[in-house]
């Protein structure tokens, strides 16, 4: 048998991976004309291809490789843990050292007392747990019929049934039969696309008074829960206006449903804190984490939740829930081990005090571009919304994604990795770009920026 090393020809490579590697979120299509793009290192906050080029990788992969690439100390913690134990479960009343240390560690780090932790392999289980979870916690209170989660359009919950359905992209609800019973949606606090002639903060009470609506239309004797991420990330990096928070926990304080907050991308310090809802001043009872989690070197998420949710899960009895992977011992000690860079390095802190108020004042220059209709940043998420038309903020006569598209080609070709969401860019970089990385950054951006200009008026 041939091997396949990174010593192969680029072409041989995407001709074996499009004949055999069906890919998530890809036209398989496009992939068999073009080829994928084989990434084959990565340090620090670049990325090499098969090719030799490099690129900054302003989306540190999926939003998730908060500590930068190629650290030493986690890969030999994951030797050292796949010596000792490198499986065993958490079923049956079983438990192992790397998870007990995780979930301790996490209910220190976690705001108010989110001080438990139900682990999965990522964002989407640990949704469908979320799903599960708090279905089991209103029967365990002797209300079965509260059932229904609310959620919003265009929002991300992970690919899997139940994180899918929870999530409003259309295109993935059309696919399969989605979404799942009771589960109902609410309009997104998306001012730049749908907030018309309101003010933002108007239009952040309007958008938050829907959930209010929403229960009052379903019954409050109907509903479990609320989810939703504190900034948008999939959905175009949607930072909602700062009316919008407040209102939504006071609707969930006066009703009886629980707040669910997805932190998957806004946890671990991508909000210049170490948690969104603390940026945001949220009280979830139940926070979604993942990515971040483990600076996405090995796979794990979970589920944590209040003393109050865990305690009414305990007097129900068994939750005949889990995963074979469920706190996996490998995952746990790498995870562990990436908080600990976080922290002992002070990651979160310089994020705070330095790296985020400079992204930010580059970052927004973008907004003066002819082709940028609004710039807008969240710690180290950004996104800028193109437009032919600045004051009208509108969109291109072509359909939206295409001018995206563009552009995120022409920041490839710049040896920039940003991502489009229909017709905005969006970054997320790891958390310890240096203020050099962060002009390369705008440079490259700005290039990308003015080619794009050249190629869609
Ligand atoms: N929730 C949010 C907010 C996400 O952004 C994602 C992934 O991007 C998920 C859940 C799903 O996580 P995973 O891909 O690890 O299953």
């Amino acid at each position: 048998m041939n091997m396949i090393t990174n010593h192969l020809p680029t072409e041989e490579l995407q001709a074996l991976d499009a004949a055999h590697h069906l890919h998530p979120f890809t036209d398989g299509n496009a992939l068999a004309a073009k080829g994928a793009r084989v990434i084959t290192r990565a340090q620090g906050v670049t990325l090499t291809d098969s090719d030799g080029n490099d690129y900054l990788d302003a989306m540190a992969g999926l939003w998730c490789v908060n500590i930068g690439y190629g650290r030493d100390s986690i890969a030999d913690v994951a030797a050292r843990q796949m010596k000792e134990l490198p499986y065993y479960n958490t079923f049956f009343q079983t438990t192992h050292v790397p998870a007990i240390a995780l979930s301790q560690k996490l209910a220190e780090l976690a705001p108010g007392d989110l001080n438990h932790t139900f682990f999965s392999a990522g964002g989407s289980d640990a949704n469908d747990t979320n799903i599960r979870l708090v279905r089991h916690y209103w029967a365990a209170k002797g209300k079965p019929e509260k059932k229904v989660i609310i959620s919003r359009h265009n929002a991300y919950h992970g690919s899997t049934m139940g994180g899918a359905s929870l999530g409003g992209m259309k295109p993935m609800h059309a696919q399969g039969g989605l979404p799942i019973p009771d589960i109902a949606f609410i309009d997104q606090p998306n001012w730049y696309a749908e907030g018309g002639d309101l003010d933002p903060a108007e239009f952040g009470l309007e958008r938050a008074r829907q959930l209010e609506a929403k229960i009052a239309e379903l019954g409050e004797n109907k509903v479990a829960a609320f989810i939703a991420e504190p900034v948008q990330g999939a959905g175009g990096v949607v930072i909602p206006p700062e009316t919008y928070w407040p209102e939504i926990q006071r609707i969930c304080d006066e009703h009886e449903i629980l707040l669910i907050a997805d932190e998957v991308i806004c946890g671990f310090g991508r909000t210049g804190n170490w948690f969104g809802s603390e940026t945001f001043n949220i009280r979830p009872d139940v926070m979604t984490i993942a990515k971040g989690l483990s600076s996405g070197y090995a796979p794990i998420g979970g589920s944590m939740v209040t003393d109050e949710v865990a305690a009414t899960l305990n007097a129900g009895g068994d939750f005949n829930h889990g995963y074979t992977y469920s706190g996996h011992p490998v995952a746990a000690a790498v995870a562990l081990e990436n908080l600990r860079i976080l922290e002992e390095e002070k990651i979160v802190e310089t994020v705070c005090n330095e790296t985020a108020p400079y992204l930010e004042e580059k970052w927004m220059q973008l907004g003066d571009h002819p082709l940028v209709g609004q710039a807008g940043i969240c710690g180290m998420m950004g996104s800028i919304a193109m437009t032919p038309d600045k004051s009208a903020r509108a969109g291109f006569a072509g359909g939206a994604g295409q001018v995206g598209l563009i552009c995120r080609d022409h920041c490839f070709s710049n040896g920039l990795v940003m991502r489009h969401v229909g017709d905005r860019m969006i970054i997320s970089p790891p958390l310890v770009l240096t203020k050099s990385d962060i002009d390369t950054l705008i440079d490259r951006a700005s290039k990308a920026l003015d080619l794009t200009l050249k190629d869609a008026t």
